[in-house]
């Protein structure tokens, strides 16, 4: 069966208590909501998450025609994150595009991959890259990248949830703080 998920990350780097309280901030808003709940049938393979959809899931998803059978499907979690981590869009990954011209990002993006990524995740050296088209300079994080690799924390994932609404989103990065991108994944 294939999987999806969406991750909102914090991009910028926030001190280790921080970043406690600030998960702590998300996991309220979610919990206080009913949109999660404590799960308390944790497997391994079918459920690894230490949360799962809650009564008021279906108040933050936009399609709820599939939702029933969302509920019924393994792996449904949400997971909310406090180290710092890469997410990967796996068999989604696209280069990211130029906020201001929508051009994608230059070769060196494709071309240094791995070492950029590397350097970013054990020197928290977050990369910017130059648009070959308008010449903006901007970090990774602040191109169009919804289906591009993001290293952070914290970070909330959804696993294998229908859409959830963009007014849910906007809160999610507004209770994460300073800059925060998004990953759609799929494997
Ligand atoms: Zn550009």
């Amino acid at each position: 069966m294939s999987e999806h998920s969406m991750t909102v990350v914090r991009l910028d780097d926030v001190p280790v208590a921080d970043r406690e309280q600030i998960a702590a901030a998300v996991q309220d808003l979610l919990v206080t909501r009913g949109v999660i709940i404590p799960n308390d049938r944790r497997d391994p393979l079918w459920q690894p998450s230490v949360w799962m959809p809650g009564p008021q899931s279906r108040t933050i998803v936009d399609h709820t025609d599939w939702f029933d059978a969302f509920l019924h499907t393994a792996n449904n979690g949400v997971d909310i994150s406090v180290e710092r981590d890469a997410y990967h869009p796996v068999e989604n990954d696209e280069v990211p595009r130029c906020l201001r011209c929508d051009a994608k990002a230059p070769a060196d993006y494709t071309d240094s991959y791995a070492e950029w990524l590397e350097a970013w995740m054990s020197h928290g050296q977050e990369p910017s890259f130059v648009c070959g088209s308008c010449q903006r300079s901007a970090p990774v994080g602040d191109w169009n990248g919804r289906f591009s690799v993001l290293i952070g924390a914290p970070a909330v994932t959804f696993l294998n949830w229908p859409p959830i609404s963009q007014r849910h989103i906007a809160e999610l990065r507004g209770a994460l703080g300073g800059r925060t991108g998004i990953v759609f994944s799929h494997w």
